[in-house]
């Protein structure tokens, strides 16, 4: 399908190929692994370019309608390009622009430009099979953490519970986690992104977790924040407010809705609550190939949240030097409705 369209917008814009280079990219296309690759894509032709290293696993994974080409020691694709007698060539807007300056140094007749988010286009709108690999990256997180949650006590270390983490999701069969997880106890919950570090946990802290993992390429992407003790009332109160602001943008996803409404929805809720200054991220992200990929939802996205997308809803609350308080789930938009695809993590207080 991706091909088919990409096809017809090289006709439209009287293109000869789209290069594409950005690896998940080469991957969602052809089902390559491997960390050395490109894609390129005519009217008539389909290529994946590989080099000597991945040429047999690129045989196991790379089938038609690709045609697998290897490159010889020394032999660049912009030799391909050139031997592929293209006279105008896309390339996709992420590479680095010294890549850029190389392949326009080398192709030198060749008329460039370059496309936006034409690949993501696509990733953003899930296939039953992507559904159930994310799935299968949310259960592997969520059983791990269901397993680690009760070593949250005073003493043990933040690294420690995070390495702790990664471990069970990987000893029950998760490829990766899916980033460097965040621990942040104490005054370091008040960090949105406080990676886990050498503190120690005390009672009375609140403890941000935000991990997820990896299965088959696809990601998952979950936050709790847990208390070690009895709830003060300030944190009770933000907790509830965030819990609330979650419940409000879920309750308002449908299909052809704006990210940016979704956005202001939860937020109205925490700036009502006299907190709108301490939410300082945009509430969610599109999760799949990348932890973070389209939709975005923010103030200043322009997406629309469409039947397929898989996505965050992730308000929080951070004061600095006190604590803070991030709720994450992962929501898939299915042609049945919204589904909440973490909701076997409890967030009840
Ligand atoms: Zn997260
Ligand atoms: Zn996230």
């Amino acid at each position: 399908m991706a091909l088919g369209s990409i096809r017809e917008k090289l006709t439209c814009e009287g293109v000869d190929a789209f290069l594409v280079t950005h690896l998940v990219n080469v991957r969602y296309l052809s089902g390559f692994t491997g960390s050395f690759a490109a894609v390129v894509i005519s009217p008539s032709e389909a290529l994946f370019v590989t080099d000597a290293r991945y040429e047999v696993q690129a045989e196991e994974e790379v089938g038609p309608p690709f045609t697998r080409l290897t490159l010889k020691p020394g032999q660049r694709l912009s030799q391909l390009i050139i031997e592929g007698g293209w006279r105008s060539i896309a390339v996709e807007d992420t590479i680095t622009l010294a890549q850029y300056n190389r392949i326009k140094g080398s192709l030198s007749d060749v008329q460039l430009r370059t496309w936006s988010g034409v690949v993501e286009g696509f990733r953003r709108f899930k296939t039953p099979e992507e559904v159930l690999k994310i799935k299968k990256a949310v259960e592997l997180a969520w059983k791990a953490f269901r397993e680690v949650k009760g070593k949250v006590c005073p003493g043990v270390i933040e690294r420690d519970l995070a390495l702790e983490l990664e471990f069970t999701m990987r000893k029950r069969g998760a490829e990766a986690g899916a980033f460097d997880f965040i621990v942040a106890s104490g005054p370091r919950s008040a960090l949105p992104h406080g990676a886990a570090s050498s503190k120690e946990i005390h009672g009375g802290d609140l403890v941000v977790f935000d991990f997820g993992a990896r299965w088959e390429g696809y990601h998952s992407d979950i936050t709790r924040t847990l208390k070690v003790g009895t709830w003060e009332k300030w944190e009770k109160e933000i907790y509830t407010l965030v819990l609330e602001a979650q419940g409000a943008a879920l309750e308002a996803l449908k299909p052809g809705i704006k990210a940016q409404e979704v956005d202001a929805i939860a937020r109205r809720v925490i700036e009502k609550g006299g907190y709108g200054a301490y939410f300082g991220h945009g509430l969610g992200h599109g999760v799949g190939l990348e932890v973070h990929e389209a939709p975005s939802l923010s103030p200043v996205s322009e997406d629309t949240l469409e039947i397929g997308t898989i996505f965050t809803i992730e308000p929080g609350i951070y004061i600095p030097n006190k604590g803070g308080v991030r709720i994450e789930d992962m929501v898939y938009l299915s042609p049945e409705g919204p589904k909440i695809l973490t909701e076997e993590v409890e967030k009840e207080i």
